[in-house]
Formats: structure tokens, C-alpha cells, sequence
């Protein structure tokens, strides 16, 4: 149980951690990218402005002469652009000059965008080319109005940039799995670290619970004696005090009984590995066929048919009081919670090395909501209250417990008012 509860509060901190970090990695990432998107956008805009100084038109009555834009783009011929702080060799960016109708008037720079001229002034991204176009307009004098002249397209090359973020990316991811690791150690210590209070007080109170069972029984037995030796001389006993001595008798037997039950069920939750090397190897069939010899008389007097249905032999390893008591404790209740005339049939497969034990019986059945909660200590449903009054509410805990200590298990399917079958599955002795 404090393995599971460990294992899950692992896991809590790994996805909490995890998911800190994704969320966290993803913010920085997305704020990284857009804040070098927004600064190559600001770069590229600054070229374009500053290449529309070159578009020169000459105009010639109606005419527009578009002559000199390469030359006075390109003075020093060194196959450069003109603008001094540009240099478009090594930038991986490219500028076109379009005449107003939007026809190629020059270009410079090595990236450049293939697509036809469009008068969208937005930043595009196309493939690994972010490009933008700008109008350029003449400024009349004297507040003549203004005139345009063209436009300029700058294109730039994002490769690097995404280069950039890649390795960004990688990073992060690499990153993330230290974090992981990481968070998977620091995660195993400090759950370790909070349980070990919690086990300790866990121990504690099992070995409470063992002691005071075991103190308990001393006291328990003399009562017990002591009130049947009162009872073996009913003519001493004065004839109002024999339903009290009955019920003190009735009562003692009860606690005696469940006072045994803690006492096993501590026993088995700290079971040792030296007991488990001193288990024998104990055949099932014959255990179950005795189990249902025994209970049959209980079985008739009820009016309920009892079945064993077995016709192979099955070895388990274990105690086999302990087994008999898990075996018992089922068919004691499917024999308590099967009205008179019902039927209750024990049957037993092999399966591969494992072995199936079904009791299954056509009693009252239980509520699925109910199903969860059978198992925990002292649980009793309501009905069952009304229908058995010697029960404790611990016979289901004390069969899982034994079950659990013999490297097994047990699961049921029930329908309420149909029936209930639990299902004990056992090791097969090797
Ligand atoms: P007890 O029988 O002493 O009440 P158990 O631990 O053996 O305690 O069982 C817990 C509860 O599970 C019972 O009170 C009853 O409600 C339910 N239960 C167990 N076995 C059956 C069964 N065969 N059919 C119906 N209900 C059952």
C-alpha cells in the first residue's frame, strides 16, 4: 500500500515537473521566436526604406524613363549595393525596385523572392523567405501632394534564424530530459523522505494492533472459562442471571474471535521472508474438498446445495491454516448470504501457473458501488448487518490479506439479487 502511494506521488511530482516545464519552455520559445521575427521584420523595413531612395525616375513630358537605377545602385561596379551600412553579399537578403505598373526595374543581393510582383504591403513569409514590399513616393515641392514612383520588395532569408531556433529547440529538449531525470531522483528521495514518518507509524500501529490482540487473549480466555464453569453448575446460578451469563458467554466468544482475527490479519501484514521459506507445498483440492465436507452440515441446515466441482490436482505453496482460512472465510459468507434453497458451487481451473478458485453462489449479491469497499477492514454493508449478526466486517480483509502473502489474488463479480463469484487466483507450486 505505502509502495503504491509512493510509486503515485512519484509520478505527481514527475508530471508536475514536467508539465512546469513544458509550459515554461514553450512560453520562452514562442518569445523568443517572435521577438527575432519582430527584429528581422525592423531590419528589413529599415533596408527597404532605405533602398527607396534609390529608385530615380526621370520624367520626360508624360513619360517615365527608368535609366540609371542599377548604376547609381551599384557606382563602384563591385557588384555591391550602395548603401554603406548594407552589405547585401554576405547578408543572405535582396532588394528588387519595381516601376509603378509593378515591372522589374533592378534587383541586388543574393536572395531573392521568385514570385511576381503584388501590391501587398504586408511582411510575408514564403518557404525561408520573409519579404516585404513598400510604395515609394515623390514628394511634390511646396506642398504639391505626392507621386509614386515605384516600390521596393527586400527579401530576407530566415535560415538562419530557423537555424537558430532549432538549436534553440534542442536545447530545450535536451533540456527537458536532465529535468527529467533529474526531477525522477530528486522525486524518488523526497518521497522516500515523507513516507518514512508515515511507514514508521504505519509499523507501529500494525505492531500495536498484533500486541494488543495478544494481550488481550489472556484475559479474554479466563472470562471465557470462568463463565463456563459458572454454566456447568446451573443450579447455583440463580435464574435471573442465565440469559446475562449467556449473553457475557455469547459476547467473549465474539471478541475472542474478532480479537483473533486483528491478531491474524497483523500477522500477515508483516509476514517475513523466513516464514514464506517455510511453506509447504499443500495440496488444494483435497484442502477444498475437506473445507466442503465441513461446512456442508451448515449447507444443509440452510437448504442450499453445496457443489465442489474439481476433478484435477492442484499444488500451492503456503500455510495451509492460513489457506483454509481464506477458503473458509468465502464460502462461510457465500453460505451466510444465499437464501435457503440457493445453490453455491466451488470449482477450480489451471491456468498457466496459476491457479482459479471460484466460489460462486446465487445469494443476495452486492451493489457495484460496493464492490471497491468489501475488501477494507470492518466494512459491512447495511444489508448484511440485518442478515448476520455474528459478522465483523473483517472476514473479506483477513482472505485478501492471506491471498496477497501467498503471491495471489482475489477479484468478484457480482449482481445484486442474482449472485456473487469471488475469484481466488494462487501460484501454482513449481
Ligand atoms: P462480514 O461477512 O463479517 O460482514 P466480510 O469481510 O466477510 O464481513 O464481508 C464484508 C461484506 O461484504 C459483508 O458484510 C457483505 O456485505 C459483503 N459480502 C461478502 N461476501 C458476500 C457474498 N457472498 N454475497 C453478498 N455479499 C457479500
Amino acid at each position: 500500500m505505502l509502495q503504491t502511494l509512493g510509486r503515485r506521488l512519484l509520478f505527481s511530482y514527475l508530471g508536475v515537473m514536467v508539465t512546469i516545464w513544458v509550459t515554461a519552455t514553450t512560453v520562452v520559445y514562442h518569445f523568443l521566436s517572435y521577438n527575432l521575427y519582430q527584429k528581422l521584420d525592423g531590419e528589413i523595413v529599415n533596408l527597404a526604406n532605405a533602398a527607396a531612395h534609390n529608385l530615380i525616375a526621370t520624367t520626360v513630358g508624360q513619360k517615365v524613363i527608368h535609366t540609371k537605377v542599377p548604376q547609381i545602385l551599384d557606382n563602384d561596379d563591385d557588384g555591391d549595393l550602395d548603401i554603406p551600412w548594407q552589405d547585401l553579399r554576405t547578408s543572405n537578403q535582396g532588394i528588387e525596385w519595381f516601376d509603378v505598373n509593378g515591372r522589374l526595374l533592378a534587383k541586388a543581393g543574393k536572395t531573392i523572392y521568385r514570385m511576381s510582383f503584388t501590391a501587398d504591403f504586408n511582411v510575408i513569409q514564403y518557404q525561408k523567405i520573409r519579404s516585404i514590399t513598400i510604395p515609394v513616393y515623390l514628394h511634390g515641392l511646396h506642398g504639391g501632394g505626392k507621386k509614386l514612383q515605384g516600390y521596393v520588395r527586400v527579401n530576407e532569408s530566415t535560415k538562419e534564424l530557423e537555424e537558430e531556433l532549432d538549436r534553440l529547440l534542442w536545447g530545450f529538449e535536451l533540456g527537458g530530459l536532465i529535468v527529467i531525470v533529474l526531477s525522477g531522483l530528486g522525486g524518488w528521495w523526497l518521497t522516500r523522505q515523507s513516507l518514512q514518518p508515515i511507514e514508521q507509524n504505519f509499523q507501529q500501529f500494525k505492531q500495536f494492533t498484533a500486541d494488543a490482540s495478544h494481550e488481550l487473549r489472556s484475559p479474554l480466555t479466563v472470562v471465557k472459562t470462568s463463565v463456563e464453569v459458572i454454566m456447568n453448575y446451573p443450579d447455583i446460578i440463580h435464574p435471573a442471571n442465565v440469559d446475562k451469563l449467556a449473553a457475557i458467554s455469547s459476547a467473549t466468544n465474539q471478541m475472542t474471535q474478532l480479537v483473533e482475527d486483528l491478531l491474524l490479519l497483523a500477522r500477515t501484514d508483516t509476514i517475513t521472508s523466513i516464514q514464506i521459506i517455510d511453506w509447504i507445498t499443500i495440496p488444494l483440492d483435497e484442502l477444498l474438498e475437506d473445507l466442503v465436507e465441513f461446512l456442508e452440515p451448515q449447507a444443509v441446515s440452510k437448504e442450499i446445495t453445496l457443489k465442489l466441482e474439481i476433478s484435477i490436482e492442484v499444488f500451492v505453496k503456503g500455510e495451509a491454516i492460513q489457506l483454509k482460512r481464506l477458503f473458509s472465510n468465502l464460502l462461510q459468507n457465500a453460505l451466510h448470504y444465499t437464501p435457503r434453497g440457493g445453490t453455491v458451487i466451488v470449482s477450480l481451473m489451471k491456468l498457466e501457473r496459476l491457479v482459479a478458485i471460484n466460489v460462486q453462489d446465487t445469494g443476495i449479491g452486492i451493489a457495484s458501488e460496493h464492490i471497491p469497499l468489501i475488501f477494507n477492514r470492518f466494512w459491512r454493508a447495511d444489508q448484511a448487518r440485518s442478515q448476520r449478526e455474528g459478522g465483523t466486517g473483517l472476514g473479506l480483509a483477513i482472505a485478501d490479506a492471506i491471498a496477497r502473502t501467498h503471491g495471489g489474488d482475489i477479484t468478484v463479480t457480482s449482481e445484486v439479487g442474482v449472485g456473487s463469484c469471488f475469484q481466488v487466483r494462487l501460484p501454482l507450486a513449481s
